[in-house]
């Protein structure tokens, strides 16, 4: 059996490099300028005909889908942004309080104060406080439940778009990766498209503001190789659809969006807004 020493020299050992890491991005945070002024949406491939989301999104409604008030501050925040950035009228539907400390009522205030910071309007955000979807690490939520509950929003309030978790889920957590299964109705009338914000790697998640950086010259390149690709039939090793990437003004925002759910500002939080890649970039992949 370890000694108790041991255990806490295991710890610290596991929590030094994040920490680290943490510190030396926020310093690159403050050194390397913001990589454009505006948050750019950008189709990875260079005629994607898969490229739904662009500048003009005058009069189109995205959605976003989320497990728990944070989730959109914490994950999201580029894709929001963007699509504001860009005419979007963007709404939010959470499928919890959040409450697995009691605290959903807290919680829910604070979803709507991160949301009103992105610019969204308080009657275009919606949770949900319904016993099929518990705030709980170990519970995984009913496809059914989830594919019910959407579907009933999406009949009041239809989306173009629908962005949600993949089915990593991000953080692999249950409830987020649950959101996976929604499928919208196929509608010849009013379609709707869904994109999952890709699960990064581990070192992507962690790379703060270079992930923008490095983001846009893969981009580029994918893209400009793309039509060769075509042309030879080879697949690129590039498993997005869409890119978005923050300018620094709206990293700012997302992180004022994130310090609006106080309840769950604790220390490591703030190691995650220097370090996460996600405040940053997201990688969207079109399923349907
Ligand atoms: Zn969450």
């Amino acid at each position: 059996m370890p000694s108790r020493a041991h255990t806490i020299w295991n710890i610290q050992a596991t929590l030094t490099l994040p920490i680290l890491w943490s510190f030396t991005a926020l310093l690159l945070a403050m050194i390397i300028p913001p990589p454009s002024l505006n948050t750019q949406l950008q189709p990875v491939y260079h005629h994607s005909p898969r490229a739904h989301i662009d500048a003009t999104g005058a009069g189109r409604t995205a959605l976003i889908l989320t497990a728990h008030p944070d989730d959109e501050a914490m994950f999201f925040s580029p894709t929001i942004m963007g699509l504001k950035n860009h005419g979007w009228e963007v709404r939010g539907l959470c499928l919890s309080t959040g409450n697995a400390e009691g605290l959903g009522a807290e919680r829910v205030e604070e979803l709507k104060r991160s949301y009103g910071v992105f610019g969204l309007q308080e009657s275009h955000v919606k949770w949900l406080n319904d016993s099929s979807f518990p705030d709980n690490m170990g519970a995984v939520w009913r496809s059914e439940d989830v594919q019910r509950a959407v579907s009933e929003y999406l009949s009041d309030q239809p989306a173009d778009v629908i962005v949600t978790f993949d089915k990593h889920g991000i953080s692999a957590h249950p409830n987020h990766a649950s959101l996976s299964s929604f499928r919208p109705a196929p509608s010849s009338t009013h379609p709707t498209m869904l994109y999952h914000l890709n699960t990064p790697s581990i070192l992507k998640k962690y790379s703060g503001p270079l992930n923008p950086v490095f983001r846009r010259g893969y981009y580029q390149l994918a893209k400009g190789m793309s039509e060769w690709a075509d042309l030879f039939d080879v697949k690129l090793p590039v498993k997005a659809d869409f890119s978005v990437t923050s300018s620094g003004t709206d990293w700012i925002r997302s992180v004022r969006a994130m310090r609006e759910h106080k309840s769950q500002m604790t220390w490591y939080r703030y190691g995650w807004l220097a370090s996460s890649g996600l405040m940053w970039a997201n990688d969207l992949t079109l399923v349907v």
